[in-house]
């Protein structure tokens, strides 16, 4: 799938959870998929192990697809 390289998200909620600015997306390294945008399955990462949750570049996704949930996204 290809290494991560995280990058400091745009902005930061009030909880200190990330928020993607543009060309940003969410990962983790395990995972299959990347995030647009702040789905249910990002909201589990940082409920369960906030350190899994990767900020990348959108461009350094290596061959991991668009998460289909993003299409309805908890939050921006
Ligand atoms: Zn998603």
């Amino acid at each position: 799938m290809g290494e991560l390289h995280a990058v400091e998200p745009a902005s930061r909620r009030s909880d200190g959870s990330p928020r993607v600015g543009p060309g940003q997306v969410y990962a983790v390294s395990s995972g299959k998929v990347y995030h647009p945008a702040w789905c249910n399955s990002v909201g589990n990462v940082w409920d369960e192990n906030p350190k899994r949750l990767l900020v990348v570049e959108e461009t350094g996704v290596g061959g991991r697809k668009a998460c289909k949930a993003c299409d309805e996204p908890l939050q921006a």
